[in-house]
This record gives structure tokens, sequence and C-alpha cells, in this order.
């Protein structure tokens, strides 16, 4: 297999959707036919097996760059998607805290290179020492924003220190638009980040339910906006075609309620 592309999802402050990006965005890819790494490399937050549903796994990424175990030991593929392969984040994660373990975090994704079309990295939020060390450990970056200024220039921020570290800009993910006139705009977003709006994610709370679940809403509720969304994002990096179902209309909705649906 060629080369990975190896994505960072980063964005300047926290709670802006990167978990929920890097999860749905994963398994819509491998939906696409692709082979995906998905990595917690988050210490901060580390809660991406928790949205996967995949909380009991005896060796994690922690193990692995403490010395103690090997990375082949810490792949797990996702139950009945073979597509998709996870790397845990430890819950003790004090000896992750160094950001020489990011540097071997770099040389283990070199290791796993040839195992995957993607490899998907889930970063730590803001500027400390870990945050700008996980913005190394792929070579291309998606910034996740949501549509506020504090966002849009934490995330600014972001990218300025990702560019002079040789990884390169994609674009962003906007996450949780509304519909609110507060909200910035994909094109205000656009001329303060200075890269591309990938896709807009809208406030969707089926986002909660299927984390509760521990299902990737693509799967759990592919049809749902967000979900839409994530397979727009993952068409566009894959280079796969994708047509969003259409909307239903009233009168079909009408004609479901009459005739199929729930009966009781
Ligand atoms: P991060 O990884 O950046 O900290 P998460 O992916 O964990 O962010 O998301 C933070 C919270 O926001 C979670 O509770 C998640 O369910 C919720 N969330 C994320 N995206 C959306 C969305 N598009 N609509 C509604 N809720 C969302
Ligand atoms: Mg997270």
């Amino acid at each position: 297999m060629p080369e990975a592309r190896s994505i960072v999802f980063a964005s300047g402050k926290g709670g802006t959707g990167k978990t929920t990006t890097v999860v749905n965005t994963g398994v819509a890819l491998a939906k696409f036919g692709k082979e995906v790494i998905l990595i917690d490399a988050d210490i901060t937050m580390s809660n991406l097996s928790l949205v996967l549903g995949m909380e009991d796994i005896p060796i994690t990424l922690h193990d692995v760059l403490s010395g103690e175990a090997t990375i082949k030991d810490a792949i797990y593929e996702y139950k009945g998607l073979s597509k998709v392969k996870v790397i845990p984040g430890g819950l003790s994660l004090e000896k992750l805290k160094k950001a020489k373990n990011y540097e071997k975090l770099r040389e283990i994704i070199m290791e796993i290179q040839d195992m995957a079309d993607f490899i998907l990295i889930d970063a730590p939020a803001g500027l400390e020492m870990t945050s700008v060390t996980a913005l190394l450990v792929g070579k291309e970056l998606i910034l996740v924003v949501n549509p506020e200024i504090s966002s849009i220039t934490d995330a600014l921020k972001t990218k300025m220190v990702a560019e002079k570290l040789n990884t390169l800009p994609l674009g962003a993910v906007l996450n949780r638009v509304t519909s609110e006139k507060t909200d910035l705009t994909k094109e205000e977003i656009e001329a303060i980040l200075e890269v591309p709006v990938l896709v807009s994610v809208p406030e969707d709370p089926e986002v909660k339910r299927a984390s509760a679940y521990g299902i990737p809403l693509v799967l759990k509720n592919p049809d749902s906006p967000a979900s839409i969304s994530y397979y727009m994002l993952a068409s566009k990096l894959a280079g796969v075609p994708y047509e969003p179902p259409k909307p239903e209309s009233p009168l079909s909705r009408i004609f479901k309620g009459l005739f199929g649906g729930r009966r009781r």
C-alpha cells in the first residue's frame, strides 16, 4: 500500500468537535473503501474510544509511548468495520505529557504509514508544548472551528504555528453551525483563516445521542444533517463522489406516516 496521508485535526480551544470529526470522517472514509487508522493523541481529553464504544481496551498509545508495548499491540479493529483501525489513548497520561513522547509518536506513525490510506490524528487543543508538538505528527492539518470569533482567532494561531512546522493546512471544518445571526459566516471565517472551509457541519442533536450510544453518527444515522456533512468531507478527502440523500418532501413524509413508519 502506498504511504498514508496523515492528517492532524486540531483547534485553538477545546470542545470544538475534533473527536466527533475524526471519528465520523474516518468511518465515512472507510465506507468509501479507504483503509483508515484513527489515533487518539489528545492527552487532555482522551475520549475517542468512548465515542466509538471501545472503552475496555487493555493496551493503549500510552503503553506504546512508555515503551511497555509495541504499536502493533495497540492497534484495534473497529468492530464490524475491518477498514477502520483505532489506536486508543490511555487514561493514565502522566508520561505522555513530555514532548519527547510526541517525537516517538512521529516515529510510530512512520512505522504504520503503509498500513492505511489515511491516518487521522485527534490532537489536543491549545498551544502548549504537547499541542504544538502534536502538529508535527501529521503532514497535513485540518482546523476544527466553531462559528464564533474566539474559536477562529485561536485556530489562526494554531494554523500559523503549523505552517512554521511545515505541516500543511488543508482547511477548516466549520462545526456546530446554527441559523443564529451571531454565527460568523463561512466567508468571514475563510477571510480570517486564509484557508478554505472544507465543510460546514450543522448543530445536530443526533451527534450527542450517537456518542451516548458509542456508535459513530455516520453509521447510526447516516442521513442526519451532520452525517451528510461528514460524508461530504470524506468524499472530498478521498476523491470519491457522494450524492447526499434528497431531503424528504412533505408529501412523502405524509405518505410514510400513513402507510409506513411506526405501527402500534
Ligand atoms: P473536542 O474533541 O474538540 O473536544 P468533541 O468532538 O468531543 O470536541 O465535541 C464536544 C461536544 O460537542 C460533545 O459533547 C459533542 O457531542 C458535541 N458536538 C460536536 N459536534 C456537534 C454538532 N455538530 N452538533 C451538536 N453537538 C456537537
Ligand atoms: Mg476530543
